[in-house]
């Protein structure tokens, strides 16, 4: 079939879900998105109060998503991705120790690391990621699978080889800040893909809010002549006479092929068009529950960092403080300003229904103990949950990325599935399945 005549639908205007339309318009293809949300964005969504400009989930993006880079710039909008000073901190033992997460040069310069640990780290770890070479690579994590590194957590492995803290005060923060995992659930292989990244790392945010790159796409195409469909909730994508039938409340309508791009659970429910095998893989995907509070403040933080971490067992409730007004211009009105404080595992699954007020409950007591003076400046407060928030990458997990991704591409002739959990629990990783789900797509239908 000629491209140009091919009708193709996606579920989901996430990263995964834009991704795969702007490669099939590109290829020609009339393409109609449906989102269950009033607006486009999934995990990225910003959200707009009073001015302030809140981006409750998605903070930073980085130098390494070539993808999402590639994609602002077919949308036109490269411009927003800029640098972003990343500052962080530690919270270790009452006090704030200034870092560059994710880098282990620069753990190795701050004062937040015992000399012992900051010795093995540059004597085995930084030889161990070199060594490794491209084996880790976050955009192909079944690579560290074959190198031998999926088998046990990244604490297993981190307290036999570097010691317990190693676990308590590098992987642990850097885990539960970025990916919500804790180090004794997290494969060995993706921490070691994360730190290697890290080792050369420049740490980007999207003026106007992390939904910019999604924004952008969805305006490129309806520019274009795409059809988006908001607040329209999928209920089922099933084979119907040659193509694909999607149906909702009171609606259905058949195109020649469609991508499904949303979380792996709730693909699996609406998904008609799953073998038994791919429902069982969809199924061993794990997910966990997000909750973020937003604080916006009659004055800014006073802080030089953005984003607060915490050593094993120091946060409490909270695994995270992000200081806004100190990620990028213009999200904060001018001499005001805005903390997102990221739930723990155990309080963001209390979350999921709650109130603000229950969040606030939950969660100030432990921002009170690390920014004593913050409960005194709150104008308002927000609270963010979602019930499918983290993919878990674990052990074992990476090994089985390439049979996740043949059942999510050869379970039908006229459809297929997108999503983070095809590659890696980021906005590349989601943009990367988009585009490769697009692909073999359109590989198909021509
Ligand atoms: C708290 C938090 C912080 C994060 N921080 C970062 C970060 O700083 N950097 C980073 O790179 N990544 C981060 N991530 C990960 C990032 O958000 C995800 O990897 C990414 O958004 C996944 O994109 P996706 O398109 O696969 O799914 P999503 O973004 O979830 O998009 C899926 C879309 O599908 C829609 N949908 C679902 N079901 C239906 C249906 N039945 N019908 C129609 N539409 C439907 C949803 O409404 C949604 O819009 C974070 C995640 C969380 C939870």
């Amino acid at each position: 079939m000629e491209t140009r005549s091919l009708r193709t639908a996606v579920v989901g205007a996430g990263p995964a879900g834009l991704a795969a339309a702007l490669r099939l318009h590109a290829a020609g293809a009339s393409v109609t998105v449906h989102d269950a949300a009033g607006a486009v964005g999934g995990r990225t969504r910003s959200d707009l109060v009073d001015g302030w400009r809140i981006d409750p989930a998605v903070q930073l993006y980085g130098s390494a998503y070539a993808t999402v880079r590639g994609l602002l710039r077919a949308a036109g909008a490269e411009p927003l991705l800029v640098r972003s000073p990343g500052r962080d901190a530690l919270w270790r033992k009452g006090r704030a120790h200034e870092v560059v997460y994710g880098s282990p040069t620069s753990m190795l310069a701050s004062g937040a690391l015992p000399l012992a640990l900051k010795l093995k780290m540059g004597a085995k770890y930084l030889p161990f990621l070199q060594r490794h070479g491209s084996g880790l690579d976050l955009g192909s994590l079944e690579q560290a699978a074959a190198a031998g590194l999926d088998g046990e957590s990244i604490a297993a492995w981190g307290r036999r080889e570097l010691g317990q803290d190693f676990v308590d005060l590098l992987a642990a923060p850097l885990l539960s800040t970025l990916y919500g995992m804790r180090p004794d659930e997290a494969s060995s292989g993706f921490y070691h893909a994360l730190a290697k990244q890290g080792l050369n790392l420049e740490v980007l945010a999207l003026r106007g809010g992390a939904d910019g790159l999604c924004r952008s796409a969805a305006d490129a195409l309806t520019a274009g002549g795409a059809s988006l469909r908001l607040s329209t909730p999928v209920a089922s994508v099933e084979a119907a006479d040659g193509g694909v039938r999607l149906s909702g409340d009171g609606w259905s309508e058949d195109f020649d092929g469609a991508v499904v791009a949303t979380p792996a659970a709730a693909a699996a429910r609406f998904a008609k068009f799953l073998t038994p095998d791919a429902e069982k893989a969809l199924a061993a995907v794990r997910m966990r529950p997000a909750a973020s509070l937003a604080l916006l403040l009659d004055r800014p933080v006073g802080v030089g960092w953005f984003g607060l971490s915490f050593a094993a067992g120091e946060g409490g409730s909270v695994a995270a403080v992000c200081v806004e007004e100190n990620k990028v211009a213009g999200l904060v009105p001018p001499g005001k300003g805005l903390a997102v404080v990221f739930a723990g595992p155990h309080a963001a699954q209390r979350l999921q229904g709650a109130s603000a007020d229950d969040a606030a409950a939950l969660l100030m007591p432990d921002v009170a103990r690390v920014l004593p003076s913050l409960p005194r400046t709150v104008l308002a407060t927000r609270l963010y949950t979602w019930e499918e928030g983290w993919t878990l990458f674990g052990p074992g997990d990476l090994g089985r990325l390439p049979m996740l991704r043949r059942h999510a591409w050869e379970s039908s002739p006229r459809a297929v599935l997108a999503g983070d959990w095809l590659y890696a629990p980021t906005v590349e990783g989601a943009a990367t399945a988009g585009l490769a789900a697009a692909d073999r797509l359109l590989a198909r239908l021509r």
